[in-house]
């Protein structure tokens, strides 16, 4: 019997800031691969708990809401820019510590990297535990990192904040405080899966970063990129 193909699976890991997203999304459209930011869907179920009101540290509330946003996921809701507020991202970090809340959204996560949207050939995820625990028998896995000090600077840019030291240092504790929270959880933390491929983004350009990786894809799989 002639079995489809299974879709080629990207992992991608790495902190917040570290430059993980900006080459999921270049990865994507160099290989003609659908792109899934799994950061989003956690921040759709985050923003669902603070617009219902709730207390995204209080595990049921963000447990119905994952279970909610996992049932009706509209591919809109995770490029919506209301899910990129500073007060949706402190939430998310919270609700993404509840195993009940990984389990809806990860179930979510390998259905949309089994069936990509368009038929695509291949899909990259971007994540904290892709490589690790969403597909851990993904074709290619890379983890990105970058140091604190220059993930902060880079999102004073993005974020278009004023360029002072009170700013810096506030946006610093805050990525130091997300990060601890990401890797000290109990359910999936973040890590690098032992075969992934380490990528430091601090000193390189995102065209830099995405030679890298391609170079990587391209040693083991030329057929890959045309
Ligand atoms: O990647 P992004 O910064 O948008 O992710 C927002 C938050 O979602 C992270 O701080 C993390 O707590 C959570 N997250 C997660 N697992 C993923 C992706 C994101 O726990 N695979």
């Amino acid at each position: 019997m002639n079995k489809a193909k299974s879709p080629v699976i990207i992992a991608i890991d790495g902190p917040a800031v570290s430059g993980k997203g900006t080459l999921a999304k270049a990865l994507a459209d160099a290989l003609g691969f659908a792109c899934l930011d799994t950061g989003a869907t956690y921040r759709v179920a985050a923003r669902m708990v603070l617009e219902s009101g709730g207390d995204p540290a209080d595990e049921r509330a963000a447990v119905v809401a994952a279970q909610e946003a996992a049932g009706a996921m509209e591919i809109d809701w995770l490029h919506d820019p209301a899910i990129r507020t500073e007060a949706v991202s402190r939430a998310t970090s919270k609700i993404s510590v509840f195993p009940g809340v990984r389990d809806a959204l990860t179930a979510w996560q390998r259905r949309f990297a089994a069936d990509p949207p368009g038929g695509a050939p291949g899909v990259v995820l971007d994540g904290r535990d892709i490589g690790t625990v969403v597909c851990p028998r993904a074709d290619f896995k890379f983890y990105v990192t970058a140091s604190p000090e220059i993930r902060a600077r880079r999102l004073i840019q993005k974020l278009q904040l004023p360029a002072d030291e009170v700013t810096y240092d506030a946006v610093l504790a805050d990525l130091r405080e997300r990060d601890a929270r990401d890797s000290t959880r109990e359910s999936a933390p973040l890590r690098a899966a032992e075969d992934a491929i380490l990528v430091d983004t601090s000193g390189l350009s995102a065209d830099g970063v995405l030679g890298v990786v391609l170079a990587h894809i391209r040693q083991r799989r030329p057929d890959l990129c045309r």
